[in-house]
């Protein structure tokens, strides 16, 4: 048994980065630290308001509204509600709808659930069914942002809050760079809330993927199922995904160290402005004339019909246990 750094009893989690060993006490005060600093960095929960929490039902996303509940335990005047979106994932979503809504309950949470079915008259399964250029996961992504986005400013929400934790923070930022994408990389920490849009808030970009899991483990927040999308992450993200974790274990903190080189970039660099219209078709943000969810489904409507097996679709079914929707 290795002690913990901080008190002597039994470790639950060594951390190579900061050197320590913390018990199951010790590691929660460690994880509740980091998020209170995070959610300080965001400057808007000086007063009340009702905070939407994007709720998929994996270990992300549940450890986050499970943490979120403590940490504003005190906070009367803090509502947080929990937005389900079915995307229309069959053999997936049932699942993890089930333990998102059995979740939020145990946590006493109202929940709401969006579907892609209601919202825009398709689900993903139907869409990944055709021959497409794109993955799935490009509409998938595009569209739950955009139901999300509107739900949580109908109900009047001062933040949207998502599950990314370091290792994603860190991946989009390092696959950014890669790409010469700096506008997409800016975008990623909005310094104010856009109108249209609610602020987006990442409360555990400071916690590593692992120690998610094992949070999880520890409260028993996420018991079964595997909870990633059985369509596969895009390619260069998972070759990213693997060298972050190769360079960490050889240099341990090499993914804060990301995350705090572009947190102070971002603070030198100026707003970028993005000028938001609304959407000719559907009234919501877009950066031109119509947004990037009817641009997607109008085009994929206008595709003439060509089925194609299931299973011959590289993008789907291959039951990649390293899914990490955003
Ligand atoms: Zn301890
Ligand atoms: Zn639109």
């Amino acid at each position: 048994m290795v002690p913990c750094s901080r008190c002597g009893r039994p470790s639950v989690i060594h951390q190579r980065y900061s050197g320590l060993n913390l018990c199951a006490e010790h590691f929660e005060e460690d994880v509740q630290r980091k998020i209170r600093e995070t959610l300080r960095t965001y400057r808007i929960f000086s007063r009340g308001g009702r905070v939407a929490v994007a709720l998929s039902g994996g270990k992300d996303s549940s450890v986050l509204l499970y943490t979120l509940k403590r940490i504003f335990s005190h906070r009367r005047d803090i509502e947080l509600i929990a937005l389900m979106v079915d995307e229309g994932i069959s053999g997936y979503r049932e699942d993890t709808l089930q333990n998102a809504a059995a979740l939020a309950d145990r946590l006493d949470v109202p929940h709401i659930t969006l579907s892609f079915r209601e919202e825009f008259g398709i689900t993903i399964d139907e869409i990944a069914e055709r021959d497409l250029h794109q993955a799935p996961c490009t509409y998938c992504g595009v569209m739950r942002k955009h139901l999300l986005n509107k739900r949580a400013r109908e109900l009047n929400a001062i933040a949207l809050a998502t599950g990314h934790n370091l290792d994603d923070e860190a991946q989009t930022i390092l696959l950014n760079y890669l790409r010469g994408d700096v506008d997409r990389l800016f975008r990623l920490l909005p310094k104010r809330p856009k109108e249209g849009l609610v602020y987006r808030i990442k409360p555990l970009r400071r916690i590593p993927e692992r120690e998610v899991a094992i949070y999880a483990m520890i409260h028993g927040i996420f018991p079964r199922g595997h909870g990633s999308c059985p369509n596969v992450p895009r390619a260069m993200r998972l070759e990213v995904k693997n060298i972050l974790n190769e360079i960490e274990a050889r240099h341990p903190g090499t993914k804060y160290s990301i995350l705090r080189g572009f947190d102070k970039i971002r603070e030198l660099a100026p707003d970028i402005h993005v000028d938001l219209h609304r959407c000719e078709r559907c009234g919501e943000p877009a950066g031109g004339s119509v947004c990037k969810t009817c641009q997607l489904l109008e085009g994929f409507r206008a595709k003439p019909l060509s089925h194609k097996s299931k299973n011959s679709c590289p993008d789907v079914r291959l039951g990649s246990s390293a899914g990490q929707s955003e």
